[in-house]
């Protein structure tokens, strides 16, 4: 399913591409105790991508998402996937961004969400002590998030095994090949599960990246 956040018209007013949402953060089927995360965050209203896109994630569908930075992306992944892993214990989801900033970013909004919840993340990024990630990974967190370099790295020293992770995160995937990640991208993608939850994120879809979504999705 592919959710294209520019293009959405509410069919107000065709000069005007105004949307509007058709779900308040309270009509989502997630837990209360998330649902009280996100309130505290400060959001009610779900941005566009957000509209659309967290209730196919709830349902297991693999999407993918056309957005950019700024647009809400984040939250539009993260809160339906906490919900799966507080539903579904056993659920573990990997988090691959291009930079050690999102990373850093998406941990950080990640650590709001989970709050209370007793749902943990490892933050696994290039330039940052190795051995406080591989305690962090050690914990068996549910959330695994870092840049792919990093990743290939601890999973090379047999930290762990990226056939574990039934949930995967592509994001910013335009930026993973303007910074030459895509063997990296290619060696995860082989080293998965067939059976997978797939999300691909990123702010344009050049036709060549039609060979990396067909090996992913
Ligand atoms: P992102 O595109 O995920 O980097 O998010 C861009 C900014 O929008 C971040 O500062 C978020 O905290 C904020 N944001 C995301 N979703 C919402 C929302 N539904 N309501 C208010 N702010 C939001």
């Amino acid at each position: 399913m592919l959710i294209k956040n520019a293009e959405v018209d509410a069919g107000l007013n065709p000069e005007i591409n105004v949307y509007v949402p058709k779900n308040k953060f309270a009509d989502f089927v997630i837990s209360e105790a998330l649902k009280q995360n996100v309130l505290d965050r400060g959001y009610e209203i779900p941005t566009p991508i957000q509209d659309q896109i967290i209730p196919l994630i709830l349902d297991g569908r693999d999407v993918v998402g056309l957005a950019r930075t700024g647009t809400g992306k984040t939250a539009a992944f993260l809160i339906p996937l906490i919900n799966q892993v507080y539903n579904q214990r056993d659920i573990r989801v990997l988090i691959l961004a291009p930079t050690r900033e999102l990373a850093v970013q998406i941990d950080s909004e990640f650590k709001l969400f989970a709050k209370n919840l007793s749902i943990y993340s490892a933050l696994c990024i290039g330039g940052a002590n190795m051995n406080q990630q591989i305690s962090a990974l050690r914990r068996n967190p549910q959330f695994v998030i870092g840049t792919p370099g990093r990743l290939i790295d601890l999973e090379k020293r047999r930290i762990f095994k990226f056939s574990s992770f039934s949930t995967i995160v592509l994001d910013e995937v335009d930026q993973m090949f303007d910074m030459g990640f895509i063997n990296d991208m290619k060696y995860v993608i082989e080293n998965l599960p067939e059976q997978r939850h797939s999300l691909f994120f990123s702010a344009t879809l050049p036709s060549k990246m039609t060979e990396i979504i067909n090996s992913f999705l």
